[in-house]
């Protein structure tokens, strides 16, 4: 299959010439025919499989043609869960765009109403926005939707998670019923099929390859510590290593983020922090730290981080694992962007057995074990019981709350006040950090 064959107009497909694409991804060469077909979609798809062109695509060709309409509102809008993935949304929007006269504009949270006032008030053909900021300017009557004709909601599920179900669902009661709606979430059951349902007029469903079958360009390590001074010790030794061109280390918390950032900062490492309490100027700064590589070593949280794609990076470091299995692939997904080879290593205690075990049955199989000679651990972790990996169909799905079934909507990196309380791994930070 080559792009020629999707009945796209000259203009995108020299823009997608241009950015070095040869043929669609298995998830583009799926939705695009469906979506210009006008069919509604549901679609399982994680980041880095570029998801992002399987809607903006098809999108910018509704747009080749003018609209019916007077109105001067979007023609498209994009949902997505957090400021990074709209901002990423957004310049993919412009780059496949760039042959076409597109106007798209971004509407995020912590961003000053005033200029958003005046986006808002000029012709507008793609709007990416979270919900939350979206719903302010709604609310204010400063949009409006009357000629919207497609709906996307990027990592619903992240969505709904967030708490914003109420709003998105607002959002879409706010548009014409005649639109087309496009889903796209790591998981199409549960709570997420009752939202597709409420908002999708029989949709067709695009279920991707297994989790299991993804990241195959990357290898998954596993080492096994002992507490945290341990982890301290081995993540230094690590980020030695020339192979490490960039790497982006996972903690719990935007606390530990902060210190761990400060820690390895004075031991000369180019490191910096990314978290949901910076405001969105010093968050864009860092991110464009990282991609221009000021930045080796980028800190953060999961919501911070969720949509970095930046190609430098070599390796994910989970210092602490993450709470829920699904952030997992999230995670590791940073690395072994557009096919490159990718490193995602994991620190795990005995603590986080129970733990590992929920993230290896998500994606269907058992993380490798690696030892670096005078960095064993004292206690092993495992009684060498085999991995309970691949024991349950349809991983994945079923296993998102496992365990969790009491987390409450909202409570979020970013969106939440629990501060540093969180600890991940039961291994004494920050008392014990040795600072
Ligand atoms: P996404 O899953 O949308 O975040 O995309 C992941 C990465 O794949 C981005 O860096 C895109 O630029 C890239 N990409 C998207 N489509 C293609 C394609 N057909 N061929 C090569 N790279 C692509």
């Amino acid at each position: 299959m080559s792009f020629e064959n999707l009945n796209l107009h000259p203009s995108i497909l020299k823009a997608i010439a241009e950015a070095g694409y040869t043929e669609p991804s298995p998830i583009q060469a799926a939705a695009i025919p469906e979506v210009l077909a006008g069919h509604d979609l549901m679609a399982s798809a994680q980041t880095g499989t570029g998801k992002t062109a399987a809607f903006i695509l098809p999108a910018l060709q509704y747009l080749t043609e003018p609209s019916q309409s007077k109105s001067r509102g979007p023609r498209i809008l994009v949902l997505t869960p957090t400021r990074e993935l709209a901002t990423q949304v957004n310049d993919a929007a412009r780059k496949y765009s760039a042959q076409m006269r597109v106007k798209t504009v971004c509407i995020l949270g912590g961003m000053p109403y005033p200029l958003q006032n005046k986006l808002l008030s000029q012709p507008v053909d793609i709007l990416v926005a979270t919900p939350g900021r979206l719903i302010d300017h709604l609310e204010r009557g400063r949009i409006d939707f009357s000629r919207l004709e497609m709906l996307v909601l990027d990592e619903a599920d992240r969505m709904l998670d967030m708490g914003f179900i109420d709003d998105v669902e607002k959002i879409a009661a706010a548009t014409p019923a005649s639109r087309q709606t496009l889903l796209f979430s790591a998981t199409l059951e549960g709570t997420i099929a009752g939202l597709a349902k409420r908002l999708l007029k029989d949709p067709k469903r695009i279920q991707m390859a297994a989790q299991q079958a993804k990241h195959e360009n990357i290898e998954q390590r596993l080492h096994v510590v002992d507490d945290l001074a341990h982890k301290n010790r081995l993540l230094q030794h690590l980020l030695t290593d020339a192979e490490v061109r960039q790497a982006i280390v996972f903690t719990s918390t935007k606390r530990d983020a902060d210190m761990l950032a400060e820690d390895l900062f004075a031991q000369g490492h180019q490191a910096a922090a990314l978290h949901g309490d910076m405001n969105q100027g010093a968050r864009n700064r860092t991110l464009t730290r990282l991609r221009n590589g000021a930045i080796r070593i980028l800190v953060a949280t999961d919501v911070a981080a969720r949509g970095i794609d930046v190609a430098g990076i070599s390796h994910v470091i989970n210092f602490d694992l993450p709470k829920f299995a699904e952030d997992y692939v999230h995670r590791i997904g940073r690395t072994g962007r557009a096919g490159s080879h990718g490193i995602a290593v994991s620190f795990a205690s005995g603590k986080d057995v129970l733990h590992l075990k929920r993230i290896e049955r998500f994606t269907g199989h058992a993380i490798t074990p690696h030892v670096v000679p005078g960095f064993e651990a004292k206690r092993p972790m495992r009684s060498g019981a085999p991995s309970p990996a691949g024991k349950r169909g349809g991983y994945g799905n079923n296993d998102r709350r496992g365990g969790y079934e009491g987390r409450p909507n909202g409570n979020r990196d970013g969106y939440s006040n629990r501060g540093g309380q969180n600890r991940g791994t039961g291994t004494g930070r920050p008392a014990s950090r040795g600072r």
